[in-house]
């Protein structure tokens, strides 16, 4: 196996390399590391588990002068080298100004704050060269201070001699300050009244949350709605004010013991929860916890994080406990990043406001990833990762705006060899979501100097995306299918050459077909030109529409009626009034606002709601994730029958099958696991049945059903041992998140 490595930092003339040549060489590692225009690019080969401590003895035993700001990393199949080299750097291309991500205060910053003697203990906005805000802070480039939100704060003599002297850790540190010349917080109440300033809007604030009470932060990318984890009244007030019923929310807590305490964590998500990204990390539950219960109930997982801003730090500190922190905002709109913002936008959520003058120019959320079969899968890529670059096997011809799709959205901009993927920027329903979407390709555009020769698209007619792309583009803008650019971006993040050709299985909710129906189970042949649907589910209708997506027995009853006909009217297996199933199988009879689907999302759902689980979600992939956590919990090893019938998927033995099992009183945690089976074997069935065809044997596997870790873990294992190279995603997320690094691709020509 071989383990590619990308550090942004400063990580050149401090020994970098022969470091890793020497953490390479202890472990017979064979490979390279190198010099390029960002940092350090390394590839090593061997064992997984030789690589998984490679990769985490650099944190930790990196030389003391060097910093890193970034660090992405994937597994990728062998490319066979002999031995490990320094190469000389290659290719000096163009130096493109890089806008570094904002970076979790650092281990010096920290201990500074810790102690009562220095000047900047408890300072919340300490900062130096190798940490701090930067992507939220930077208004125009060059990167200087008059171009971010420190313009307004005059350095003291004391901080001016740290700037300007060349040997000092804060040397030509733009947001250098302190507690005598920089920003401050202030604690406001509920109606924004202001209270207190400085340290004692810190202590108010910390007993607010003591009590009880919910208090919105102003952190690096935006505000926090944060209360005490473990009172469980604050916890359900807080779901009950923002308006999120059931999605789980995040917890961050002062420390990893803190975490040991409430999640039962593996090496390599101790290092994503430690890395300088510093994302929440969805990890195992441990049984009887002292976290609330409404946290995250019903779920085995629990998103965990620890703090990465000074005021973060300051505030678990003397709370001594975890605290949720979840993004400032009500569900589906963009998180509040400015305080008039926030206190109209929040106005009954928070009971008091922890703000401060030092203004965010762009918001940010939190990032968020999962080990999935021993790899560091996004589900978010944003703060902390964006702006960094995706860097590319190739090179494109021309600029490239990529406006990505509707859901989990992000944008693109990609030049030469490089792809630059905007922050997280969320579901684009609602005006607010659609200003901040606009924003930020504006904002693109004009940090990384670009005009594009290319613009690309979604499909779907009625995306804001793509109106706004033949509003704004007109003859430059390209549409590509949703599907096909999932599968580009899993094979450029995955190094694929110009060339190459995969099996591609994009698995997902929802995306608009080139036959103008909605697709969501695409088995394909792809390339970087091109794609050639080869199988996708038999289609079925949606009764309702979108009103499916909310109600999953919607989508159980139409599988069981295209399976069973008149007699699913009469079938127990769901929790329906009779009337409703009566009217809803006239309108699918009379294809009255019942839109034909191959999507495998709403399968998932389906079938979740066929056995009982949800058969109403409040949020995106809720009865998925209850289908899946209910298989964890069963051994069986049988699946259902599958029928394939000139490239389609058929449905109907696998809907038998289960009702079968349901009337015959076999547990629901099997016909869970035989189910989630059932799909691995039609993804085995399909690539052997492609290999045969077209000796490809490289499969790319994408979309927001891959978030499913017992789905990609077994199909993974499974297509390893059928001698198929497997990609999935580690760099940008398998869900929509990602679609845009597919769309810039595209452009390839
Ligand atoms: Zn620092
Ligand atoms: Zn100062
Ligand atoms: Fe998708």
């Amino acid at each position: 196996m071989r383990l590619k490595i990308h550090i942004t930092g400063a990580v050149q003339g401090v020994g970098f390399r022969p470091f890793v040549y020497r953490l390479a060489e202890e472990a017979g590692l064979r490979g390279y590391v190198l010099n390029d225009t960002n940092g350090v690019l390394i590839e090593v080969e061997g064992e997984k588990q030789e690589l998984d401590r490679f990769l985490i003895r650099i944190d930790i035993e990196k030389p003391e002068i060097s910093k890193i700001y970034g660090m992405q990393h994937s597994f990728l199949e062998e490319a066979g080298y002999k031995d490990f080299k320094i190469r000389e750097s290659e290719g000096q291309g163009e130096r493109r100004v890089s806008i570094l991500p904002d970076i979790a205060i650092c281990d010096e910053c920290s201990k500074e704050i810790d102690d009562p003697d220095n000047r900047r203990f408890e300072y919340p906005f300490t900062n130096c060269t190798n940490c701090g805000p930067r992507f939220t802070i930077i208004e125009e480039i060059p990167y200087d201070r008059q171009n971010t939100s420190m313009k307004n704060f005059n350095m003291c003599p004391e901080c001016w001699t740290e700037y300007s002297h060349v040997l000092d850790r804060r040397f030509h540190a733009q947001p250098d300050a302190c507690h005598s010349c920089g920003p401050w917080v202030s604690l406001y109440d509920a109606k924004g009244n202001s209270m207190f300033d400085k340290e004692g809007a810190i202590e108010r604030a910390v007993d607010l949350i003591k009590e009880g009470d919910i208090v919105a932060v102003k952190g690096i990318g935006g505000y926090h709605l944060i209360c005490d984890a473990m009172n469980e009244d604050a916890v359900v007030r807080l779901r009950k004010r923002k308006q999120r019923e059931e999605k789980p929310m995040a917890v961050m807590f002062p420390d990893m013991e803190g975490i040991k305490a409430a999640a039962i964590i593996n090496d390599l998500e101790e290092r994503a929860i430690n890395s300088v990204e510093r994302p929440i990390v969805i990890v195992q539950k441990k049984e009887g916890n002292s976290i609330a219960r409404s946290v995250s109930e019903g779920n085995s997982t629990l998103g965990v994080f620890l703090p990465y801003t000074p005021l973060h730090r300051i505030l678990l500190s003397k709370l001594k406990g975890p605290v949720i922190a979840t993004s400032a905002n009500m569900t589906d709109e963009p998180i509040a990043s400015h305080e008039k913002d926030a206190f109209s936008r929040l106005e009954g959520i928070a009971d008091g406001f922890l703000a401060h003058n030092r203004e965010i120019f762009r918001r940010c959320d939190d990032s968020v990833v999962r080990i999935i079969a021993e790899r560091q899968v996004p589900v978010r890529r944003s703060r902390g990762f964006a702006p960094l670059p995706v860097i590319l096997p190739f090179k494109l011809k021309v600029p490239v705006l990529a406006l990505g799709s509707y859901m989990n959205n992000t944008i693109a901009v990609g030049i030469d060899d490089k792809v630059y993927l905007s922050q997280h920027i969320g579901d684009l329903d609602t005006p607010l979501a659609v200003d901040f979407y606009e924003e930020t390709i504006d904002d693109f555009l004009r940090l990384f100097d670009i005009k594009p020769g290319i613009v690309v698209s979604d499909l779907h007619p009625g995306y804001h995306s793509t109106k706004f792309g033949e509003r704004h583009f007109g003859k430059r803008l390209k549409k590509v299918q949703h599907h096909y650019a999932h599968i580009l971006s899993c094979m450029a993040e995955n190094d694929m050459p110009e060339d190459a050709e995969v099996i591609g299985m994009a698995f997902d909710g929802t995306g608009y077909g080139t036959d103008n129906t909605i697709w969501g189970s695409e088995v394909m042949i792809a390339s970087y030109r091109g794609f050639k649907r080869a199988f996708h589910l038999q289609p079925y209708k949606l009764p309702g529409g979108d009103m499916a997506v909310k109600e999953p027995w919607r989508t159980a009853l139409s599988l069981l009626y295209s399976t069973f006909g008149e007699k699913s009217l009469d079938m127990e297996c769901m929790a329906i009034p009779e009337k409703e199933k009566a009217f809803l199988i006239e309108m699918m009879k009379k294809d009255i606002n019942s839109p034909l689907t191959t999507s495998m999302g709403r399968l998932f759902d389906g079938v979740a709601a066929m056995i009982g689980l949800n058969q109403r979600v409040s949020y995106h992939a809720q009865a998925a994730i209850a289908l899946e956590q209910l298989a964890l919990r069963s051994g069986e090893g049988g699946s259902y029958p599958v029928v394939v019938k000139s490239s389609m998927i058929g449905h109907m033995p696998l809907i038998k099958g289960i009702v079968d099992d349901i009337n015959n009183s076999v547990p629901k945690e099997d016909i869970a696991r035989k189910f989630h089976n059932t799909i691995t074997d039609i993804i085995i069935n399909a690539a052997g049945s492609l290999r045969g065809d077209t000796g490809i044997s490289v499969v790319a596997l994408s979309g927001g059903v891959f978030q499913n870790a017992l789905l990609l873990e077994s199909t993974f294992g499974r297509l390893q041992e059928k001698g198929f190279t497997v990609l999935i995603h580690q760099i940008v997320p398998p869900n929509d998140g990602g679609i845009s690094l597919g769309q810039a691709v595209s452009a390839i020509q």
